[in-house]
């Protein structure tokens, strides 16, 4: 603005004193021209010239006018026939959001056609197929999007859907693992690259995997060490079945350290551990997974440590692990059932009582007739509890979270349909309780 000013006032100053010079030196100007012969001054030929040229500025510029018109109208239907598209592109995709089938399918047609390009509209028209069924034109659709740098991760991870939900896992395999590479940061990603990596049996893979959405800050620390903990297991369980205990053993004791919760890796740990004759080193190992999760496969570990013992030492050694977590039920039936092989009737009858009260089941029940029996050879009070057995609540087992079913043994994924890590402990009763 200031500039603009200064110029301004330097023009003003120049005119002024060109007039002021002008002035001071009047003069005739006399023209002859075709038999023309005009006499003027100068200061007044200079003016008709300045007009002059005024006039021929003017005139070209409102034939400039004339002559651009028909572009400039088109420029503008074309802006306004974007400016719907892009109108028809958002207002469809907040109709796919509510799930308005019909009015998406609408807008999406009316967004492909103003817009002309399908790698923008992709989104919204696969989106609209899905919703309308119509898996062909949206893995079309979606495909297309892929082709575009800015959308391909969007059109990926549309296409990862559709294969996860028709079940086709090797597929699903493929997108996910294309769309990991382009380096988004995406949690939910990631979690479906593992998992199909995972239920491919592809455990180096799903590893690295998580070595990179550590990098990426792609999921919380506590869950990528708790899938680590799988990952090395499974490595573990592979060295065992190529002949390589040494690197079974050291997988197994990783698999341990990064998720000490997880019961079967650190009784595995315990039992490569006895096998390699570090018995010391296997109870520490047993000792700091029950003080965090107590479960029955960490006492029949602690057992398996010493299978000639004498009832009564087994009572002493098993003593030492349970008061690691003196409050678990399960410690309390463990040492139920050794003190009544021992014969120790009181320390017995003590721990069945406090099991019976923290989670009366027909486990406990048929210790508790056994004890009836044993101690006071009192047969009727063995068959009361005996008959509370049929109507007792159902003992803790293995069960999918994702299909429900139960299993013997715990594995990385489940038997009965394949999904990884979805193996959890409790009574089925819970199962049936809706999430926390
Ligand atoms: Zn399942």
């Amino acid at each position: 603005m200031a500039r603009r000013l200064f110029l301004f006032g330097l023009l003003v100053a120049a005119l002024v004193a060109a007039s002021v010079w002008l002035a001071d030196r009047p003069g005739q100007v006399t023209v002859h021209w075709q038999g023309w012969r005009v006499d003027t001054s100068v200061p007044v030929l200079l003016m008709a010239m300045v007009a002059f040229m005024a006039v021929v500025a003017f005139a070209w510029r409102l034939l400039g006018m004339v002559v651009g018109a028909p572009g400039r109208f088109l420029a503008r239907r074309r802006e306004a026939r974007i400016q719907r598209g892009y109108a028809a592109l958002s207002d469809g995709l907040a109709a796919v959001a509510v799930g308005d089938r019909k009015r998406a399918g609408k807008l999406a047609k009316q967004a492909d056609r103003l817009l002309a390009d399908p790698a923008l509209t992709g989104l919204l028209t696969a989106q609209a197929a899905e919703l309308s069924g119509d898996e062909a034109e949206a893995e079309k659709r979606l495909s297309s999007m892929v082709e575009r740098p800015q959308t391909a991760a969007l059109g990926l991870k549309g296409l990862l859907t559709l294969a996860k939900r028709r079940g086709d896992n090797a597929a699903a395999l493929d997108y996910a693992r294309r769309a990991w590479a382009l380096g988004a940061p995406a949690a939910d990603l990631a979690t479906d690259l593992f998992d199909l990596q995972a239920r491919a049996g592809q455990w180096v893979e799903a590893e690295a995997t998580l070595d990179e959405a550590r990098k990426r800050r792609a999921l919380a620390p506590e869950d990528i060490r708790h899938r680590q903990a799988l990952t090395q297991y499974e490595r573990s369980l592979q060295a065992e079945r190529d002949g390589d205990p040494a690197s079974a053993l050291s997988l197994a004791q990783k698999a341990h350290q990064s998720d000490l919760t997880l019961v079967i890796a650190a009784a595995r740990v315990a039992r490569l551990l006895h096998r390699a004759g570090k018995d010391r080193k296997a109870a520490a190992a047993l000792t700091s997974t029950w003080q965090v999760a107590p479960h029955p496969l960490l006492v029949e570990a602690w057992l398996a440590l010493a299978p000639a013992e004498t009832p009564l030492q087994r009572v002493k050694r098993l003593e030492k692990l349970v008061k690691a977590n003196p409050d678990a039920a399960d410690g309390h039936v463990a040492l139920a059932e050794a003190a009544l092989a021992a014969k120790l009737w009181g320390e017995a009858r003590n721990h069945l009582e406090q099991a019976a009260r923290q989670r009366p089941g027909a486990a406990v029940f048929i210790l508790l007739a056994r004890l009836e029996r044993e101690e006071r050879q009192d047969e009727a009070a063995a068959q009361a509890w005996m008959s509370k057995v049929v109507t007792a609540p159902a003992e803790p087992a293995w069960h999918c979270a994702s299909c429900g079913k139960p299993a013997d043994l715990w594995t990385s994924t489940c038997p009965s349909c394949g999904t990884p890590d979805s193996l959890w402990w409790g009574s089925k009763a819970q199962a049936l309780l809706p999430a926390p």
